[in-house]
């Protein structure tokens, strides 16, 4: 057998390097786990497109989202594990309590582990309008409660009409001097009661049937040019910061058939645990958790997964004494 084509068998694999990959990381390794992480497409996950995050608990100056992830990745390798940059590809999922699970690294190496944390995370979904891409970070934002105290007193604008948007809209009215919100239909999908937030709270200014056309600014966002999609009459607006709240997409492509996920991707976990339902298979961090999606929380069931994957070898080594 060629060296590359040499399958590695491991206790712990750790797949997506967010805050919950790498509290997993921390945890599996202090458990001797000897985990090893591989990181995805996006090293650090969501936190490195963010700037300035202010509200994870310890850092009373606040941290900038890359460099707090290259600190728990320094934290995760301090107790041994071993973090390598790639993208599983490809899982073969055992249904079997002891089994092994396979994983395909890039398309190319299989790894073989006893157990499997899935923290791949969610993917924020954007317009795709050239203007908004370009000020990604300079104004433009997937994440009102990162990003929203920045505009503090400030104009600003949201796109969506779901419970996200309808959220963070009264969230940022909370903060800002004005909120313009924009759902493209003439009805918002958000439930009744986040409806009646929006339309209750005087300084959000509603706008149905309306669109983006541009997102005016070079460096920084200065304004919008919105389109109403009935009349196509178009309006500009000043405003700071532009928040797009229009759904976030869960990284499960690869579990799809193996593992139980909600109408919309996300994994589903038993109650009160990381478990999936495939034993030594757990998910912690955003791909299971499309509520809360904060930093602090994704760390929160990182921590869970590893002590949920120490203890499921832990019971699987003594039955094994017990039928030795
Ligand atoms: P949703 O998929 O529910 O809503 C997305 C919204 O964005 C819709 O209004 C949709 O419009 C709009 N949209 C999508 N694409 C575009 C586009 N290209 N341009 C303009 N608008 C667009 O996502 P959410 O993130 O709001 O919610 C995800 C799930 O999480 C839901 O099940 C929700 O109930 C749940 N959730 C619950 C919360 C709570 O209970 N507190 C808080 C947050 C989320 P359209 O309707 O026209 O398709």
């Amino acid at each position: 057998m060629s060296e590359e084509n040499k399958t590695e068998r491991i206790k712990c694999l750790i797949i997506g390097s967010g805050p919950a990959g790498y509290t997993a990381a921390i945890y599996a390794a202090r458990a001797d786990l000897k985990p090893i992480l591989y990181t995805g497409m996006e090293p650090g996950g969501q936190l490195t497109t963010t700037t300035e995050v202010d509200n994870f608990p310890g850092y009373p100056e606040g941290i900038d989202g890359p460099t707090m992830m290259v600190q728990l990745q320094q934290q995760a390798e301090r107790f041994g594990t071993e973090v390598r940059i790639g993208m599983v590809t490809e899982v073969q999922l055992s249904k079997e309590v002891g089994g092994i699970h396979k994983a395909c690294v890039d398309n190319k190496t299989w790894v073989e582990a006893e157990t499997v944390i899935i923290s791949t995370g969610a993917t924020a979904k954007y317009l795709g309008l050239p203007s908004e891409q370009r000020l990604r970070g300079g104004g433009v934002s997937a994440c009102a409660v990162c990003d929203g105290f920045f505009y503090k007193g400030q104009d600003v604008a949201i796109v969506g009409g779901g419970d996200t948007a309808a959220e963070e809209a009264t969230y940022l009215a909370n903060i800002c001097n004005k909120v313009t919100m924009l759902v493209r239909k003439d009805e918002m999908r958000a439930s009744k009661a986040m409806q009646h937030r929006v339309t209750s709270t005087k300084n959000i200014d509603l706008r149905y049937n309306t669109e983006i056309d541009e997102v005016l600014g070079e460096q920084v966002v200065e304004g919008l040019r919105m389109v109403n999609n009935q009349t196509q009459e178009k309006e500009e607006i000043a405003i700071t910061g532009l928040f797009i709240a229009i759904g976030h997409k869960p990284n499960t492509d690869i579990f799809k058939d193996q593992l139980e996920m909600d109408d919309t991707g996300y994994l589903i976990t038993e109650p009160k645990t990381t478990k999936t339902n495939l034993p030594g298979v757990f998910a912690s961090g955003d791909v299971q958790d499309k509520d809360y999606r904060q930093a602090v929380t994704a760390a929160g069931t990182g921590c869970m997964a590893a002590l949920d994957a120490e203890r499921y070898l832990a019971t699987i080594e003594s039955e094994e004494e017990v039928t030795a």
